[in-house]
């Protein structure tokens, strides 16, 4: 699984940092989350293809997580998309979508399915092949989302078993692989026998959001903890007001939750550097990046 850091800005784009976009890539399929203004072309810079984007998940109507949708549909018509595309959003988002695509005269040459979500708390929105998609509500100036990849948990069979079994390619294998017990050859065979228990990558993705109680038992022993940290902790004030968090507000979400990695994002353009931001959050939570753009994490 590859995680590519397309838009790291947040109100503001920067000469260095894009409006808001993470892409996933999960085996052949990719998963966009958000899609700010330009997010097109930051795909494109980063060597991805759109066409492999399957589901959008948006986490907010403010400009800056949505203002590249309308171009991303259009384009998608003028490369004779066929692929269904998903697009997951708070309650209002068809009708957005609706208002958007008539205004810009967007025409679609592929299936477009919205998803809207009326949560009240955390859901499982999505199940796919290897993954689930959670999702919570969260606390902005309009109604947010903050989302989560759940890889599955995987078995890995145990080689000297296959071996001494002469098992190699046989379909028996599928249903350790799926979690079940086996009968072969007249004999019962646990899993936990007989399999090593891979946990699945969790990912959570919180954009724009103040601090809550909730977050870090969504964010739960995540690999990986993108957060957004639109400020110092000098601005807390500020920051509460605008519906944000301080990076030390993230840290203390990536401590609380035993987060292996945290990712801060949505910078205030006020900031050209980065580095006091990320002392600030290091001295809660020791393992922070700062995301930039086309910054690429494999996990
Ligand atoms: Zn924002
Ligand atoms: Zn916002």
């Amino acid at each position: 699984m590859k995680v590519t850091f397309l838009g790291t800005a947040s109100s503001f784009p920067t000469k260095d940092r894009n409006h808001p976009a993470i892409l996933i890539r999960y085996g052949p399929d990719s998963l966009l989350f958000d899609c700010g203004e330009g997010t097109q072309r930051q795909i494109r810079i980063a060597g991805e293809s759109p066409m492999k984007i399957t589901k959008i998940f948006l986490s907010h109507w403010h400009g800056d997580h949505v203002l590249g949708l309308p171009g991303f549909l259009q384009s998608s018509t003028m490369n004779r998309r066929s692929r269904t595309l998903h697009i997951y959003g708070p309650a209002g988002t068809k009708e957005r979508i609706q208002d958007l695509r008539k205004a810009l005269s967007v025409t679609l040459s592929y299936r477009l399915v919205i998803h809207e979500l009326d949560l009240k708390e955390t859901e499982v929105i999505d199940e796919d092949d290897g993954y689930k998609i959670l999702a919570i509500p969260v606390k902005h100036s309009v109604p947010t989302i903050a989302y989560c990849f759940q890889e599955n948990d995987r078995y890995r069979i145990d080689k000297s078993f296959v071996k001494k079994h002469n098992l190699q390619g046989h379909p028996i294998l599928d249903k350790l692989h799926e979690g079940k017990d086996i009968t072969y050859d007249g004999k019962k065979f646990k899993l936990k026998d007989v399999t090593t228990e891979v946990p699945g990558k969790k990912v959570a993705i919180i954009m724009d959001t103040e601090q809550i109680v909730t977050l870090p038992k969504f964010a739960k022993d995540a690999d990986l903890l993108i957060c957004e940290g639109t400020f110092s902790n000098k601005l807390k004030d500020k920051s509460k007001e605008h519906g944000h968090m301080t990076v030390k507000q993230a840290a203390r979400i990536a401590k609380k939750a035993g987060a292996k990695k945290l990712v801060l994002t949505h910078f205030s353009q006020r900031y050209k550097d980065v580095s006091e931001l990320k002392k600030e959050a290091q001295s809660v939570f020791k393992n922070t990046v700062m995301a930039k753009d086309f910054m690429e994490i494999s996990i």
